[in-house]
């Protein structure tokens, strides 16, 4: 089971997170089918989801990324609601195929910008959008989160690809300090980062609670309640209907018309919903009704 651990340091003036998602971006690359550099680059995008919507509350809470760098993936969409309920789509799953696994940046490009829109029911969501440092994800995300939210963070993010391609392991580690944090406590921590080695390697040796205490047990650790990560879609039949409604009844049913049916298939899930003639008459008079 995937899991995302939290822990206060140095008497909460800094807070550390360890993520394990080969769960989550293992299903991330059977829907989507993703070469190798596709699931590489896709997986540690998904980290940062599952990280940004961990301490969401509520279903009315939503995150979306938008990463648009240009590079040979295309655009990656993540989306996430609370608890770190994440699903994402790219552009160009296939990319590089038979390649072997091409540098992260290759397949983001470093081109374009990252836009985090965090919706929390109320009347505008926030919305925040950099440049792209270098297309590394990490260096992206790190930027992100100085320039936008004032949080200077080190991040650090690792794939491991079985020979397959399937998803030996993901997952990162992110170490925010809090506004209140002295200098001296931020360099002990970016010390500790820099020892890292191979993120790569370490989530796949590493647990989250193990590589916590490992690297971070010394600085007064207070671990908090872990989040517990998945691949989830939020779509249904019923936000299918309202696309079906907002394309309106003659152009609806003339595709019905032509096909035989109006189908619409779901980006993240590829969950396909099918409308007969007689569904598209009923929905539209309901919706009528509701008028
Ligand atoms: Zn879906």
């Amino acid at each position: 089971m995937d899991i995302l651990c939290r822990s206060m340091l140095f008497e909460g003036k800094a807070i550390v997170t360890a993520i394990d998602c080969t769960e989550t971006a293992e299903r991330a690359r059977q829907l989507h089918g993703t070469s190798p550099s596709a699931t590489n680059a896709l997986a540690r995008v998904l980290a940062m989801g599952v990280f940004m919507s961990a301490g969401f509350k509520g279903l009315k809470h939503k995150l979306t990324l938008i990463v648009d760098g240009g590079g040979a993936g295309g655009n990656i969409i993540v989306c996430g609601d609370s608890g770190s309920k994440v699903r994402c789509r790219m552009d160009n799953p296939a990319c590089f195929d038979g390649e072997g696994v091409r540098p992260v940046s290759e397949v983001v490009g470093g081109n374009g910008r990252l836009t985090v829109i965090k919706d929390f029911g109320l009347k505008e969501p926030y919305n925040g959008t950099v440049k792209l440092v270098n297309g590394s994800v990490d260096a992206d995300f790190a930027y992100y989160f100085t320039v936008s939210e004032q949080l200077p963070s080190a991040i650090a993010t690792g794939v491991k690809l079985n020979p397959d391609g399937s998803v030996a392991a993901a997952g990162a580690v992110i170490v925010q300090p809090m506004p209140n944090c002295p200098p001296e406590i931020i360099e002990t921590l970016v010390d500790a980062v820099r020892h890292f080695g191979n993120m790569d390697e370490l989530v796949s040796t590493h647990t989250p609670p193990a590589l916590i205490e490992e690297y971070f047990g010394q600085f007064d650790n207070k671990p908090l309640q872990p989040t517990y990560p998945a691949y989830v879609c939020s779509c249904s039949r019923q936000a299918m209907e309202r696309i079906l409604i907002s394309m309106g009844k003659k152009d609806a049913l003339e595709i019905a018309e032509q096909n035989g049916v109006v189908e619409f298939s779901c980006d993240f899930c590829h969950k396909k919903e099918v409308f007969t003639k007689e569904d598209i008459e009923r929905i539209f008079e309901e919706a009528n009704g509701d008028n």
